[in-house]
């Protein structure tokens, strides 16, 4: 799976399961109405998006 923007965003924290890999947003404790704790993917545009 593409996971889109979180491939390349410092907020992004991929964790790795047997069969996929889950991409966990690190905006979502600070602000969780604004962020899923895990966005649908592939994300194409998010405000929180920052290069690493
Ligand atoms: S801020 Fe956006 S691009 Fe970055 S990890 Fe969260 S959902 Fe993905």
């Amino acid at each position: 799976m593409d996971p889109g923007l979180c491939a390349t965003c410092r907020h992004a924290q991929p964790i790795v399961a047997p069969r996929s890999t889950f991409w966990r947003c690190g905006l979502h404790d600070a602000q969780p109405s604004r962020f899923p704790r895990y966005p649908a993917l592939p994300v194409r545009a998010c405000p929180g998006h920052q290069a690493p």
